[in-house]
């Protein structure tokens, strides 16, 4: 398995106008999806390797709606990319650490996902994503995917 990467950094706001910040800093909104397993609207602003996710809430009774609730709006979730998530999760599951998704579930950009649950990782919330349509970040891995 290779390294994780860290892939995003989750926030938690009631609207998509919460990006202007980032705006202003010269960060753009590349992609724009709602999320339907996860009851979310999502944006994605890219910093460098690593991307902001931004997660509006688009039910009442989504997750993100509840932590906003309960919390107010902010860091909600870190993302690391991985590029064997079963083998990941079974590992994890082995050695005792909770999950919230003990398989992959839709997320976005077509990529699979799956959340520990916040007591494996001391409160924060860690999402795990494999990526499967971005056969360009896998070259680099020296990947034996067949170019082309
Ligand atoms: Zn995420």
């Amino acid at each position: 398995m290779n390294k994780p990467k860290l892939d995003h950094i989750g926030i938690a706001v009631r609207s998509l106008d919460a990006a202007k910040v980032y705006e202003a800093l010269g960060l753009k909104i590349e992609h724009v999806e709602t999320v339907e397993t996860q009851k979310v609207k999502t944006a994605f602003l890219s910093v460098g390797d690593s991307n902001l996710e931004l997660l509006e809430p688009t039910e009442p009774d989504s997750a993100v709606a509840k932590f906003i609730e309960k919390r107010g709006e902010g860091i909600h979730h870190i993302c690391l990319r991985v590029d064997n998530i079963e083998e990941h999760l079974e590992a994890l599951k082995a050695q005792g650490y909770r999950l919230i998704n003990e398989a992959p579930v839709p997320g976005a950009h077509g990529s699979r996902v799956a959340f520990l649950h916040p007591s494996a990782g001391n409160g924060v919330l860690i999402e795990l994503s494999e990526a499967i349509n971005h056969p360009e970040e896998r070259s680099e891995e020296g990947s034996a995917e067949p170019s082309r």
